[in-house]
């Protein structure tokens, strides 16, 4: 696919298409897994395609970032072996020992125990500030040092949505970078790039990947001069996505915005279901009009995503209860798989904040909403909140 006809061509075709020509030798129409380190060279340096060595390019990665570049509307992609791979190595081209960092109040835990106990040795700041809050993100910013915002949007687990084009002023305004981790609403849903976010970064473990067997990671800029730094680090470090991995992110993009579609329809139909359930209290989704974010999602989302969050009655014991009882929506950490997932962020994935200002309530339950049959969703649902 030319670069005129990718850009002028839908999300579903990019998602297809972008990244890779059928091989010009056997025409085959999906890029194989190049299960190769090193590449024969026709003389010294005589190098076919760039390739001489995989940590520093590998064709089957290559397709994978040209693919995601094309998909956030960015000009260059790179593939890592996980998302805190791909922001480790993201932090530390931006950022040197001494510099600061503003983060979410609310971050995903990964990135906040990389900031604040890995990075933080090696001189890095930080200061959370809640992404809702353009004053408080302004307040936190260390004028001089700031060097990255960084924003998820929505947050995990209370789906606070950011506004992106603002927050890209603000960072702007500081001399910093605008940062948006988009693993929750993936690239379908929210281009972040579009509205003048400077590097989006994913977990591609997540709706990317989509299919619950991958890890990955992945950066995407517009700016060449951040491409190149990233680049450097990216090979010098060596956190890169292996072949096999990033064919099956690769696979899984193809279908990206069917999921997403699907994820979405599910997502309002258990939110429907769950705001007229007596057993629960309050049900989290930026796609309801009472949602505190909700003019800032209807405008930078295309849909609202799978992922939704609510409280029950009964306090903590019944929110354990009802996880447990749950069969389709199989227990466990992590989201975006076709298949739905639920958990309780207290004891799982934010066990961690217990304590601090980050902590979530009790009696809260996360949901990871799948692509399986809508009414089966909602029984399973029904059944485990247990008699009305
Ligand atoms: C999972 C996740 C990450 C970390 O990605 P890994 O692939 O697990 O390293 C980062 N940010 C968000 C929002 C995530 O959900």
């Amino acid at each position: 696919m030319t670069q005129e006809h990718r850009q002028k061509s839908g999300f579903d075709t990019r998602a297809i298409h972008a990244g890779y020509e059928p091989d010009p030798m056997t025409g085959a129409v999906i890029p194989p897994i190049y299960a190769t380190s090193t590449y024969k060279q026709d003389g010294v340096g005589g190098l076919r395609g760039g390739y001489e060595y995989s940590r520093s390019g590998n064709p089957t990665r290559t397709a994978l970032e040209g693919n995601l570049a094309a998909l956030e509307e960015g000009e260059r992609g790179f593939a890592f072996a996980s998302g805190l791979a791909a922001e480790d190595t993201l932090l530390r081209t931006i950022c040197v020992p001494g510099d600061h960092v503003v983060i979410p109040d609310d971050a995903y835990g990964g990135t906040f125990r990389l900031v604040d106990k890995v990075l933080s040795r090696w001189g890095l700041e930080h200061s959370p500030a809640a992404v809702s809050d353009l004053d408080a993100v302004r307040a936190a910013i260390v004028p001089g040092r700031t060097k990255a915002v960084w924003i998820e949007t929505p947050t995990n687990p209370l789906l606070n949505i950011g506004d992106i084009e603002a927050l890209a002023a603000v960072a702007h305004e500081a001399g910093a970078l605008l940062v948006v981790d988009n693993t929750f609403a993936s690239p379908y849903l929210q281009q972040p790039l579009t509205l003048g976010a400077d590097v989006v970064v994913h977990s591609t473990t997540k709706y990317c990947g989509g299919h619950s067997d991958v890890v990955g990671g992945a950066l995407v800029v517009r700016d060449l001069e951040l491409a190149e730094s990233i680049g450097f680090l990216h090979n010098s470090v060596g956190a890169v996505a292996g072949p096999f991995d990033a064919w099956l992110v690769l696979r899984g993009l193809k279908t990206l915005g069917v999921r997403m579609d699907r994820h979405s329809d599910n997502a309002e139909k258990v939110v429907e279901f769950l705001a007229g359930h007596p057993a629960v209290t309050q049900v989290f989704y930026p796609g309801l009009e009472d949602h505190p974010g909700h003019a800032i999602a209807a405008r930078q989302m295309k849909r609202y995503g799978g992922i939704v969050s609510f409280r029950v009655t009964g306090g903590e014991q019944h929110a354990l209860d009802v996880c447990s009882r749950a069969e389709i929506f199989t227990l466990g950490e992590s989201l975006g798989g076709v298949e739905s997932l639920i958990e309780h962020p207290g004891r799982m994935t934010h066990a961690s904040v217990a304590g601090t200002d980050l902590e979530v309530p009790g009696d809260l339950i996360r949901l990871s909403v799948g692509i399986e049959t809508a009414d089966d969703l909602l029984g399973d649902l029904d059944r485990a909140l247990g008699a009305r």
